[in-house]
């Protein structure tokens, strides 16, 4: 069950206004409500990518408009997307490489993981903080051995077997464009494309407040309380009279 009561996704919108960093984490709540904080930071990656995308579907439907420049002629190129084919929930979360004599078991990031990487200083800081998270264990010929070092090929390989296991961590849709022809990757930003939605719900929505509040002098719940079909047929009273 996700949340779709108005009052409580206008709540969340308000607390993302001022707070960009934290939208993520507030869509998510709404995306699952009976889950801790702690509970969703712990799920992978693309597994809060699939529940934002399950949210979007169930608050504005299947198909989301998405706008790419080509990178070739800068053609801007508007299209639909199918949210259902997008973001599916990985199945494994526990891997392992076997190669040349190291075997590293290791799990698939999480949003934790990503938070405390993304302290990190320079991009091998990074890199390594999201291994020495992941990595569960790591030997060599039998002896164990810290993750820092491992060869670049053997981690090479484990980012492989991630991405794999977890698409929807990383969405990119790689666009071609009918005027030149040149292929443009684009990343699907999930958040800030929910985020922009939402953004565009709440004004429209606090505008009806404010339009039936000066008609009929009800309150914001009152208002809120109908339903949309109601709220549009008072709003074209309204508009009539
Ligand atoms: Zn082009």
């Amino acid at each position: 069950m996700v949340t779709t009561e108005p009052a409580e996704l206008l709540g969340i919108w308000e607390a993302g206004l001022a707070q960009r960093t934290i939208r993520a984490l507030l869509l998510h709540r709404a995306a699952r409500p009976v889950f801790s904080d702690d509970e969703l930071r712990s799920l992978p990656v693309g597994g809060r990518a699939a529940d934002l995308l399950a949210l979007r579907r169930e608050l504005f439907g299947e198909r989301m408009q998405v706008v790419v420049e080509c990178s070739g002629c800068n053609e801007v190129m508007e299209f639909d997307l199918d949210v259902a084919r997008l973001g599916a929930w990985p199945e494994q979360h526990e891997l392992q490489v076997s190669e040349d004599g190291y075997l590293v078991e290791f799990r698939l990031p999480t949003v934790a993981d990503l938070e405390v990487a993304a302290a990190g200083e320079t991009a091998a800081d990074r890199r390594l903080r999201l291994l020495r998270r992941c990595t569960v264990s790591a030997v060599r010929e039998g002896e164990p051995l810290g993750c820092e070092a491992l060869p670049e090929h053997v981690q090479r390989r484990m980012a492989e077997l991630a991405e794999r296991a977890d698409p929807a961590a990383d969405l990119t849709l790689s666009v071609s464009c009918p005027e030149c022809g040149a292929s443009t990757p684009s990343a699907l930003d999930v958040v800030g494309c929910l985020w922009a939605e939402l953004d565009s719900w709440a004004r429209d929505v606090l505008l009806d407040v404010h339009l039936l509040a000066s008609a009929y002098g009800w309150s914001e719940p009152q208002v809120l309380a109908l339903s949309p079909l109601r709220r549009r047929y008072y709003l074209e009273l309204c508009a009539d009279a």
